[in-house]
């Protein structure tokens, strides 16, 4: 399918690995121009260098922490203009309710939820202007069904839900669409250290994590970079400009809901 996106320019936030990796790769092979962000540089120009040779498209670099707002200003500068955005950024590390202080908070607060607000509303002003655009932004399946150990997560990725849920309705009518994809288990760094964290807590080896956690999965399997970033690249695309607001769960049915 002809996505319809060729030649816009996307900004794809901690794209160097996973699921970030997944998006930018998906929206190259629509041909997509894109500026890619990790904080580690070398991972970064060595996945820009592959999609480059993949797809021929124009990609440039930026490496900081997109969570502080030398970075967000950073990645917008370089992304200036940009038609579809891609928020994401690491989670925050699991534990216990009674852990977490009130600066754990802060900094899940200003990785998870207010930094992509504040990307999106330096880049909506842009879209609305040109009466197109698209923004995605990576959260997780915690939203809609609680993981106990990723508190910090939960409660930070559902204020960003909530601001999601009104802001994607005002925007709507100038032909920008905004909506959250929500990864189950994939397949990248992050699973694989929490599958050590699993492995450590149940005096199990990491093999064995891993399979436990891949039989809560009704598909069995962990899901791939690759089939997350289809789906971004589809919800970015031409056709999509009819789903607004939503929170599309992709988690091999882990989460056990009628709807
Ligand atoms: P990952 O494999 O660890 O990759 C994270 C990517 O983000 C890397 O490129 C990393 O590069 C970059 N990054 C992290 N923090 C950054 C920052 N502050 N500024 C700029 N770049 C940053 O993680 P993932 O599995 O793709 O997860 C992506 C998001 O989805 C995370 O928020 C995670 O919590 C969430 N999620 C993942 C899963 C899963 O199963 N994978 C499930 C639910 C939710 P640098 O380290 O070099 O910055």
């Amino acid at each position: 399918m002809d996505l319809g996106i060729r030649g816009k320019k996307a900004i794809v936030c901690a794209s160097s690995k996973g699921l970030g990796f997944g998006c930018a790769d998906a929206l190259a092979a629509a041909g997509v121009e894109l500026v890619m962000n990790a904080r580690g540089s070398e991972a970064l120009e060595e996945a820009a260098a592959a999609i480059r040779a993949r797809h021929g498209v124009n990609v440039v670099t930026v490496a900081c922490d997109v969570t502080t707002p030398d970075g967000q200003a950073k990645v917008l500068a370089a992304g200036e203009g940009a038609d579809i955005l891609v928020t994401n950024a690491g989670g925050p590390p699991p534990g216990l309710w009674s852990d977490w202080d009130r600066d754990d908070f802060i900094r899940a607060l200003d990785a998870n939820m207010l930094t992509p607000i504040a990307l999106m509303k330096a880049a909506l002003p842009g879209m609305i202007d040109r009466g197109w655009g698209r923004v995605v932004n990576i959260t997780s399946q915690s939203v809609k069904a609680p993981i106990p150990a990723l508190g910090l997560s939960n409660a930070a990725r559902t204020g960003l839900t909530g601001y999601v849920a009104g802001t994607a309705r005002q925007v709507a009518q100038h032909g920008v669409t905004i909506n959250n994809m929500l990864p189950g288990i994939h397949d990248t760094d992050r699973a694989v250290s929490l599958d050590g964290n699993v492995a450590r807590q149940q005096n199990i080896s990491v093999e064995e994590a891993r399979a436990r956690r891949e039989a809560t999965i009704p598909v069995r399997r962990y899901g791939t970079a690759a089939e997350f970033g289809a789906m971004c690249a589809f919800l970015c695309s031409a056709h999509a400009g009819f789903i607004v607001g939503q929170n599309i769960l992709l988690d091999g049915g882990a989460t056990n809901a009628t709807i």
